[in-house]
């Protein structure tokens, strides 16, 4: 039981953001950034979808994902939910 007197079945589910807010570059906030080994990747859209800041998406123009480095805040879930640990975290230097 929670502290609001809730069990976690009758929490509603939460929804997943596809689209970054436009208002705020969140991206700004970032000491650590995903980097990406084009050889491992296949591609599969799994970082794209646990991402929860919707910014990985697909571009039908390269036929590849793209990170949105504008909203990526750093926190390395897509690098720990990628099944070939194609992504890295590295810290970002300025
Ligand atoms: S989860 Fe990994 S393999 Fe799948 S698209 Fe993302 S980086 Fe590529
Ligand atoms: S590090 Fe976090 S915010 Fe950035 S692309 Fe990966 S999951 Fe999204």
């Amino acid at each position: 039981m929670s502290v609001s007197g809730k069990g976690w079945k009758e929490i509603p589910l939460a929804g997943v953001c596809w689209k970054p807010s436009g208002e705020y570059l969140t991206g700004d906030w970032k000491t650590y950034t995903p980097v990406r080994d084009l050889e491992k990747c296949t591609r599969c859209l799994l970082c794209a979808v646990f991402c929860p800041d919707g910014a990985i998406h697909w571009n039908d123009e390269k036929g590849d994902i793209e990170f949105d480095y504008n909203y990526c805040k750093g926190c390395g879930i897509c690098a720990n939910e990628c099944p070939t640990k194609a992504i890295k975290i590295k810290m970002v230097i300025e």
